[in-house]
């Protein structure tokens, strides 16, 4: 696979080739995205105008579009300045005007002799109780009707293009198209009734009526499936690009966790038994395991983990479970070893503050095996850190990270299995989208005994009474958390409404009673503020979202969300998901900032009404886009051009199992089929999936 084929080069060449576009058009549209034919083949009509030719302008109810052959009567050129030129015409039935301002006398002339036919369409008005068109979209001479298709494509457009460029432009990219052999499965194919992929551009470009531009129509379909299809291709050669590399496995009897579990005063949970027992046959295999374990907020999932990591410390190996943030990688320590302890398991923690000799003793223990299983921050994927024989790796609430990042993780020698933990629960097709290379668990069910949340809206304008409450719920040996919001995404004015809410709190609440944590403060500062109130001292923690995720303080019982309307919808859930975690009744407030939008507000209630992480997701997906819900640039799902994951969210998982299955069958991708999804990966440009064919 040394180059692009040439079958496409036609494709891949200069804008300027194009018909109807210039070296200053072709600018315009490059600083849009849009660099080479393709591009433009690839940039969908939004909507249509029917221009179907009638015998009068009577048949369509004013305004609106309509196409006729008229005969052109008298010139009205306008008798002062600033008045229109009107042009008397008239169809088989009726007589009417066209209107034209600015215009030139002579240019009108030539364009609509009198006594001659011509073809007119536009947008039919009536002013002062006169039929008129206003600048006519098209006029011409009958003999070339046909120019005007009888339903005309809208495309989107940018500053400087007309439609007439654009259609001109697509029509032109049209002849450019070679016929490409067909990658879609046969049977798919037939199933659908999906035409070629030609036939299929052909199509959206010239669409016939409105349900031509649905993107249910099949033609609409098959392209967005082309898409899907590439990219879960790439996700596919970076599975088996994965799973090939690594040699260990690692067989367990499940001796040390089952230990561990006879010391918890709880059972797992069928969903956290089903998630486990996925993950051992993993790394009983000697492929690479790469995978998800996707559970909401509370749903269990560091008990998971552990039995993960006591099995591979049982087969004689280690693991390593890496954490966002210091809080986090501590409380994991904090919950972790005692549970280790009771296993005879060493377990140690090594973060960014770990220096010198203390630092060098751990990398030492580390590295002749002393430590078994090790947490911490990022800083244990450091560079110096050599484990003695490392067999897993977790990363928890790592829903940041997107598909390159962890493809750089395994291209790092790293040749471990790899087990991603995330909170967030996304849409099924986002799920697929972003994390199609690895394989998924999921965590549908959570421990007994959770109350739900009480969850209620407030205005920021009613905040004296808020305080009183909280001063209320204080007094009865309540603790809560008052979250401030990131303004502007600086860290710094994220402070600053922090602490200005912390002194208020504290003046109103008293002395001693309210804790601040925020991401700027010095660590230790941090650690002893968390402390205080884990152990009950300060009642009030006044946070920015560095306790979003994973803290776990089963006494805080009442949530504070101010300006609740700057949150996203799934950060607003992992926040609520802090309290509702003891066997007291919980309470969650969203304080916005009125007024409040009218969606805003929707979104709002949407949390009042579920605490199901998936619902909310799907909520949100419906009101944001893809693109917002997780951050499409963070999160290595490409930006879709045809596809639409809301609307043919079905078709992800069709094209998951469906590029799986043919890497299965061919994995050198060397059959015809093989070949075909070869160039549909050149047509979309897939290069990492293209690297890793080279590759493999
Ligand atoms: P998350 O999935 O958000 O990481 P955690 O692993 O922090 O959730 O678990 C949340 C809480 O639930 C912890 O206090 C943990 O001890 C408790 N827990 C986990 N599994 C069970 C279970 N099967 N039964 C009861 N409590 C459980
Ligand atoms: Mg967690």
């Amino acid at each position: 696979m040394s180059g692009r084929p040439e079958i496409l080069f036609p494709l891949f060449g200069a804008l300027t080739k194009l018909e109807g576009i210039g070296p200053k058009s072709a600018q315009i549209l490059e600083g849009v995205g849009v660099v080479k034919p393709l591009d433009v083949l690839m940039t969908l009509p939004l909507s249509g105008v029917d221009r179907h030719r009638r015998a009068s302008i009577r048949e369509v109810a004013a305004p609106s579009v309509a196409t006729v052959e008229v005969t052109v009567g008298d010139h009205h050129p306008p008798r002062t300045r600033g008045r229109p030129y009107r042009v008397q015409v008239e169809d088989a039935e009726t007589s009417f005007q066209l209107v034209f301002f600015h215009a030139r006398g002579d240019y009108l002339q030539k364009l609509l002799p009198t006594g001659q036919k011509r073809i007119v369409s536009g947008k039919v008005e009536i002013f002062d109780g006169i039929a008129q068109i206003v600048h006519p979209d098209h006029v011409l001479p009958v003999a070339e009707a046909e120019e005007i298709p009888p339903f005309e494509p809208v495309y989107p457009l940018h500053a400087g293009i007309t439609q007439k460029a654009m259609w001109k432009a697509t029509r032109s990219a049209l002849g450019l198209m070679p016929d490409l052999p067909e990658w879609i499965d046969p049977a798919l194919k037939t199933r659908e009734g999906w035409p070629d992929w030609a036939d299929a551009m052909r199509n959206v470009h010239s669409p016939q009526a409105t349900s031509d531009l649905s993107p249910h129509a099949p033609a609409r379909e098959r392209l967005a499936y082309d898409e899907l299809m590439a990219h879960q291709l790439t996700l596919a050669l970076a599975r088996a690009a994965t799973r090939k590399a690594k040699g260990v496995a690692s067989h367990a009897t499940g001796a040390l966790s089952k230990k561990v579990l006879a010391s918890l005063p709880y059972k797992p949970t069928g969903a956290q038994q089903r998630a486990f027992a996925e993950i051992a046959a993993d790394l009983a295999t000697p492929l690479r395991m790469n995978r998800l374990l996707q559970g909401d907020v509370g749903s269990g999932k560091t008990l998971v983990a552990l039995m993960a990591l006591l099995d591979v410390v049982e087969a004689g190996g280690q693991g390593v479970m890496m954490a966002p943030t210091e809080i986090l990688a501590r409380q994991h320590m904090d919950g972790l070893r005692p549970l280790a302890d009771s296993a005879g398991v060493v377990l140690e923690i090594l973060t960014g503050r770990d220096k010198g000799a203390a630092r060098a003793a751990k990398l030492k223990a580390l590295a002749d095996g002393t430590i078994n299983i090790l947490v911490g921050t990022h800083a244990v994927f450091q560079k110096d850190i050599a484990f003695k024989d490392l067999r897993l790796a977790i990363i928890d609430e790592q829903h940041r990270f997107g598909v390159s990042q962890r493809m750089e993780l395994g291209s790092k020698g790293h040749a471990v299995d790899v087990l991603v933990m995330t909170a967030t629960p996304i849409p099924r097709s986002l799920a697929l989208a972003q994390y199609g290379d690895m394989d998924v668990s999921v965590l549908d069910e959570k421990p007994p005994g959770r109350t739900p949340v009480q969850t209620a809206l407030v205005s920021s304008s009613r905040l004296d009474e808020v305080v009183a409450k909280l001063r209320h719920a204080v007094a009865e040996g309540r603790q809560a958390y008052w979250v401030c919001p990131l303004v502007e995404e600086s860290e710094v004015v994220d402070m600053t409404a922090a602490e200005e809410r912390f002194k208020r709190l504290r003046a109103s609440l008293g002395e001693g009673v309210v804790g601040l944590v925020h991401g700027q403060m010095p660590h230790a500062e941090k650690d002893a503020a968390m402390a205080r109130f884990v152990a009950g001292e300060t009642k009030v923690l006044v946070a920015t979202t560095v306790i979003e995720v994973g803290v776990n303080v089963p006494n805080a019982s009442i949530m504070m969300i101010e300006h609740a309307d700057r949150f996203g919808l799934a950060q607003l859930h992992q926040l609520r998901g802090r309290v509702g975690r003891g066997a007291a009744a919980s309470s969650c407030l969203l304080i916005y900032q009125p007024p409040l939008s009218e969606s805003g507000r929707r979104r709002l209630e949407i949390l009042r009404e579920t605490e199901d992480g998936f619902r909310i997701s799907e909520e949100d997906l419906a009101m944001r886009g893809a693109g917002d819900v997780i951050g499409t640039a963070q999160s290595g799902i490409p930006r879709f051009r045809i596809a639409d994951l809301e609307r043919q969210a079905g078709q992800m998982a069709v094209a998951q199992s469906d590029a799986r299955a043919l890497l299965n069958d061919d994995p050198k991708l060397e059959t015809a089929r093989g070949k075909a999804a070869r160039t549909l990966l050149w047509l979309m440009e897939q290069d990492k999936a293209i690297r890793l064919i080279s590759v493999g």
